[in-house]
């Protein structure tokens, strides 16, 4: 019987410490490993044979195994303890150590982009499991350039969009929010500014996002002008030098997700804006306003204070998955019998929650701060799942156990909903139960719908950059998205024409936020399979997981019986919300 108690993680089953015999074992064996792969360099040519070709792949696996376990030891060592000198130290000299060797390691992935494609398609057809990791790499080779326009690239980007990318961040973090709370000026950060935005006070509330947007708003011209050369530079490269049809399509390639797949995706996000605008008149019916302004969306509705002991949580998560199949509750018990989990709130440990995969055949490490609040109880079920998703795909490669980035939540989010469905079977509270399904919506908001419209935004702004938009048109242009949004169910000031420049993601990553929506309605949508055909879903399900990063995302989803090709499945997703929607409209007045 295992006692459940909040502690901290051990990682002796990755290392007994930093400095000890087992970690300079470790290194010297890296060593080797690198030198005897650098040695086969001279082997790799178009006619090489199946069992030296996949003796090599075998050996590179293995050196990423050995680097993954060190650097995975190093960087938990350092989030349970940020503040810890040795810790890093340590994590900066593996950092650097890893990078060596991949500059060493280079010369096999480039020889394989490289390759032509009758040879390519021989040496695949006989690599089982590493086959879409060999193909995935293997898509960018007609967005490739030469050798020599490669490197002119990478020199010129780090004086070009790598500089202004530096800049953007060395401007944004210098900024300081002042905010008056009980008659004292305060001044704060902006991840300290939003807690505002969540605030029961109306009044705090509109301050924190008038703060925030004064500020971003002196600088709106400057930072503006850095996302327009930003746009210019991703069309002149992708587009006009790589040949991508459209610039979300290099995104799309990325995560091996077909263009017109996202389309579809956002055509449905848009079609459904609805729904929310109708969770937001029911938020604003009970806050007791005709209608909620722009700094209302996140506003607390009615805030009990229930909190979970450590061991009644662990309980419920375990009990939600086991309901659903015995196996995903014995997976996850596995990381609290191999004391694999941190749940323990310390001063320097990292904040909020994390699961790390290090290698197929160790079980996931687990980070928490937990402290006791049903959205902790939420978390914990969100980095289990994780784990779980993880354990089922461990029969995989090194290279093909991981999801890739729109189905990495599948397992986590569906966690979630299950613990959610048994909490509110169980819950008798009016109250709670409200709160949890406010919190359930105002997530899928956060997460869909929020990033949809990004996206939107970040279609339209490229096209109209490439169109000589000014930074003041571009704005006009943010305005209307979020009009089209909220249609007349929230107010919108004019300080929201500056939240596009304090987005960084559109600056950093162009088009990642599409991800968030997919993964996050992909779950819903099988949520909703599952209500609909029960025991029969189950093997579905968990060969979704099982496959990992094995095959292209639409493949795995397509060998499930789901075609993401179709606006109707998108559909699904949007239904259960709507469903969430008429709960709370169902509920008793507060
Ligand atoms: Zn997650």
């Amino acid at each position: 019987m295992l006692s459940y108690q909040q502690t901290r993680w051990k990682l002796s089953d990755l290392f007994e410490a930093h400095d000890g015999p087992d970690m300079q074992a470790a290194n010297a064996e890296l060593e080797r490993q690198v030198t005897a792969f650098e040695a086969r360099r001279a082997q790799l040519t178009p006619e090489i044979d199946v069992v030296d070709f996949l003796e090599i792949v075998r050996q590179l696996e293995s050196i990423d195994r050995l680097a993954q376990r060190i650097y995975g030891f190093a960087s938990l060592k350092f989030a349970a303890d940020t503040q810890d000198q040795v810790a890093q130290t340590f994590l900066a000299q593996v950092q650097q150590a890893m990078a060596g060797i991949e500059n060493r390691t280079l010369f096999f992935s480039l020889w394989w982009k490289e390759l032509e494609q009758a040879a390519a398609e021989r040496l695949m057809a006989a690599s089982g499991d590493y086959r879409y990791w060999l193909e995935e790499m293997r898509h960018f080779k007609p967005h490739t350039l030469s050798e020599v326009e490669e490197k002119i690239i990478n020199i010129k980007d780090t004086t070009g969009a790598s500089a202004l990318h530096n800049l953007y961040d060395a401007i944004t973090n210098r900024y300081i929010f002042k905010m008056t709370v009980d008659g004292e000026e305060k001044e704060l950060t902006r991840g300290e500014m939003m807690v505002y935005a969540r605030h029961h006070d109306p009044s705090l509330r509109a301050q924190a996002y008038q703060e925030i947007y004064r500020v971003y708003g002196q600088d709106g011209p400057i930072l503006g002008q850095i996302y327009q050369t930003l746009v210019r530079d991703w069309r002149n490269e992708q587009v006009e030098l790589r040949k991508f049809g459209y610039p979300i399509s290099a995104r799309n390639l990325v995560n091996d997700i077909p263009d017109e797949v996202v389309d579809t995706l956002l055509q449905v996000c848009q079609r459904n804006a609805p729904i929310f605008q109708r969770y937001f008149r029911l938020k604003a019916r009970l806050l007791g306003v005709e209608r909620l302004r722009r700094y209302d969306l996140y506003a607390p509705v009615s805030g009990s204070d229930k909190k979970y002991d450590f061991k009644t949580a662990v309980e419920m998560v375990l009990d939600s998955f086991y309901h659903f199949a015995p196996r995903l509750s014995e997976l996850a018990r596995r990381v609290f019998a191999q004391n694999h989990l941190d749940s323990e709130v310390r001063k320097g440990k990292r904040g909020g929650a994390f699961c790390a995969t290090i290698t197929p055949d160790l079980t996931p490490w687990v980070l928490l701060n937990y402290q006791g609040r049903p959205d902790d109880v939420a978390t914990m079920a969100h980095e289990l799942g994780h784990a779980i998703h993880s354990l089922l795909a461990d029969h995989h490669s090194a290279f093909t156990q991981h999801a890739c980035l729109p189905m990495a939540e599948t397992a986590s989010t569906f966690g979630e909903m299950m613990l959610v469905d048994r909490l509110l079977a169980d819950e008798t509270d009016e109250n709670v139960r409200r709160d949890m399904l406010f919190q359930q919506v105002d997530d899928s908001y956060a997460t869909i719908m929020r990033q949809a419209f990004f996206a939107l935004f970040e279609r339209q702004a490229h096209e109209m950059i490439q169109q000589g938009a000014s930074v003041d048109e571009l704005s006009a242009a943010y305005l209307q998205n979020l009009e089209t949004q909220f249609g007349d169910s929230i107010e919108i000031t004019d300080d929201f024409r500056w939240e596009w420049v304090s987005i960084p993601h559109i600056y950093q990553v162009p088009f990642y936020v599409y991800a968030y929506a997919f993964g996050q309605l992909l779950v819903l949508s099988l949520y909703q399979q599952y209500k609909e055909e029960g025991e029969s879903f189950k093997p579905r399900y968990l060969e979704i997981l099982a496959a990992g990063g094995s095959e292209a995302p639409v493949k795995i989803l397509a060998d499930a019986g789901i075609d993401v090709h179709n606006a109707d499945f998108w559909q699904g997703g949007f239904n259960v919300i709507s469903r969430m929607v008429d709960q709370l409209e169902a509920l008793p007045p507060l």
